[in-house]
């Protein structure tokens, strides 16, 4: 088993409660913003990607709460919050 599918697999055993509304957003405008490339390659569940024109998008359904994409782009780019009560992600084994 290569090294990012036995990661996936442990992924896959969390369970992910969705909230009402996604707790981090790309700012509006910034959807262009050079640190979103560090996002796409740093966020461990693999949630940004970048569409035909440029733009990063983002789902947060399965985001692991790290932090790692704030630290990459900052507030400036990110409105990053934590899940309401209740939603989230729910770690399992560890
Ligand atoms: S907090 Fe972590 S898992 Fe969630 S979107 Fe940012 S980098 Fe990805």
């Amino acid at each position: 088993m290569s090294e990012n599918s036995a990661l996936k697999a442990k992924l896959g055993i969390d369970v992910f409660k969705p909230g009402k509304v996604a707790h981090i957003k790309i700012k509006p405008g910034r959807e262009k913003d050079a640190r979103l490339q560090a996002a796409i390659l740093l966020c461990p569940a693999g949630l940004y990607r970048a569409n035909e024109k440029g733009e990063v998008t983002l789902t947060t359904d399965g985001c692991l709460e790290c932090g790692t994409c704030l630290v990459a782009c900052g507030i400036e780019v990110l409105d990053w919050n934590y899940p309401e009560g209740g939603t989230g992600v729910q770690y399992r084994y560890g």
